[in-house]
């Protein structure tokens, strides 16, 4: 009997074994496609130089409710118009929402569904006290070692001009493209899209306008991140994350400190926030982070090469793993981040509440509904209230097997041949949310090349675009508007 397990055993574990080393050494890269693209001529120092003067215009948005720097947007609309003035001229210009800007370049074929190319106008405020870490001031546009600097250049203006350097370039040439393409410029961004984005996409929507792909800011090509791949990988990102800001108070009978009770709101307050940081959401592998990895294994170094390429039998592990790191673990949970903290006005008096503020980054397959049950479960406290004060689900996962896909990827081929490319998870939020009803993909997709230290550039310090960079994202439009428009 037991030689007969044993035997048994035996054959199973060499089967095992077999399925795991086929699995991993039939996991290889793909051949890329050959392709006739020549690489256009562009002026890169003028197109620098028109991307240095977006960049010293304030288009700052501060809050939702804030004020809107209107004069800056009116003074950027008009330097559209001078830059690029076969677009104004052939395109139609409609403005939305106060200064968001919508251009639509019609198709020859209606009935093929449109294409839209996305970008925002507005910056983010620079961090009171972090003026003097700039190498070059932060609305300079200076143009210095070969980089363009200032707020902006890689959060988003830089993205609109390129996009209408693109299609200034193609209208010269004469592309005539079969679906309509629009450009949409949202002025909100960073403060949620609503009037802008949010308002462009009802618009096309009340018109019945059919939509195939949006292509918006989101990710970009990174090198020297992912574990063990050395060459740079552009990510296209297939979907965002959700947002939720929670808003915790705890409340307590008030009263002198010098007769206390055993815990006061600040105690209760404090004991909510360590189960919630104890008690993480559970974390899982899900799509888009699957294509990712899926993509990405056969580049990969052999051991997680075979954890990857064995996921029905290892995903477990795989999980675990990746739920240790700090960006690998935004890409398989719902991440919980306490930022504000708020009780108390006198050291010897009791206070009757105490705030605390917790943000939450939702991952696709959860929902607002989980993570609010969630912590409410974990708080378990009826002194404890939770309360949202923002959110928004995180969006739809698009398809990477679709032409739109195809078309975006084939393009990156062609003008970054250096580049691995793979589908990805934004983690941060866009205004592509807001097109979610209107098009059948949303894709998140910058070539903006990465290392380790330029992720801080985006919304921090230092921010600028190199120009030889630059050129290419430039191209890189230049051919997807041919790509996917004809
Ligand atoms: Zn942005």
């Amino acid at each position: 009997m037991f030689k007969k397990i044993g035997l048994f055993s035996l054959i199973v574990i060499v089967a095992l074994v077999a399925v795991l080393a086929f699995n991993t050494l039939t996991n290889s890269p793909p051949e890329t496609a050959t392709s006739n693209f020549s690489s256009p001529e562009i002026d890169e120092m003028a197109a620098a130089k028109r991307l240095s003067q977006a960049v010293q215009l304030k288009t700052i948005s501060v809050s939702k409710d804030g004020p809107i720097a209107a004069d800056e947007f009116e003074k950027l609309h008009t330097l559209l118009n001078s830059f690029f003035p076969t677009v104004a001229a052939k395109l139609e210009k409609q403005i939305i929402g106060g200064h968001s800007l919508l251009y639509k370049w019609e198709g020859s074929d209606p009935s093929l569904p449109a294409a839209i190319f996305m970008g925002h106008m507005d910056v983010v405020p620079i961090e009171p006290g972090t003026e003097d870490r700039w190498e070059h001031p932060p609305f300079s546009g200076a143009i210095e070692n070969g980089a363009v600097w200032g707020r902006g250049t890689l959060d988003d203006k830089l993205s609109v001009l390129a996009l209408l350097e693109a299609a200034e370039f193609q209208l010269k040439a004469g592309l005539k493209p079969n679906r309509t393409l629009y450009f949409a410029f949202g002025h909100d961004e960073e403060v949620g899209g609503d009037n802008g984005a949010g308002n462009i996409a009802k618009l096309l929507e009340s018109q019945g306008v059919k939509v195939a792909f949006t292509i918006d800011e989101g990710m970009v090509v990174v090198q020297g991140i992912m574990p063990g791949v050395e060459a740079p990988i552009a990510f296209i990102a297939l979907a965002e994350k959700g947002y939720l800001t929670l808003e915790l108070t705890a409340t307590a009978k008030g009263g002198h400190s010098s007769i206390p009770p055993k815990e006061t709101a600040v105690g209760k307050l404090s004991k909510a926030i360590t189960a919630l940081e104890a008690n993480r959401m559970p974390a899982a592998l899900r799509r888009p982070v699957t294509d990712m990895f899926d993509t990405l294994a056969p580049y990969m170094p052999t051991k997680l090469k075979a954890v990857i390429s064995n996921r029905w039998l290892l995903e477990p592990v795989l999980v675990g793993q990746l739920g240790k790191g700090g960006a690998t673990n935004a890409m398989v949970r719902t991440t919980t981040a306490a930022t504000i903290i708020n009780g108390g006005t006198k050291d010897n008096v009791l206070p009757t509440s105490a705030k605390a503020t917790v943000n939450f980054r939702i991952l696709p397959g959860n929902s607002i509904g989980d993570v609010v049950a969630h912590v409410n479960d974990t708080v378990n406290d009826p002194s404890v209230t939770v309360e949202i004060k923002q959110g928004n689900e995180p969006s739809r996962v698009s398809s990477h097997t679709s032409e739109s896909y195809k078309q975006i990827a084939k393009t990156i081929g062609e003008t970054l041949p250096d580049v691995i490319i793979s589908p990805g998870l934004m983690l941060a939020g866009s205004d592509s949310k807001h097109y979610e009803k209107l098009a059948e993909n949303n894709y998140r997709f910058i070539p903006m090349r990465f290392g380790p230290k330029d992720l801080s550039r985006v919304h921090g310090t230092n921010e600028r675009i190199m120009i030889k960079n630059y050129a290419e994202i430039i191209k890189f439009y230049i051919r997807l508007l041919e790509n996917t428009g004809t």
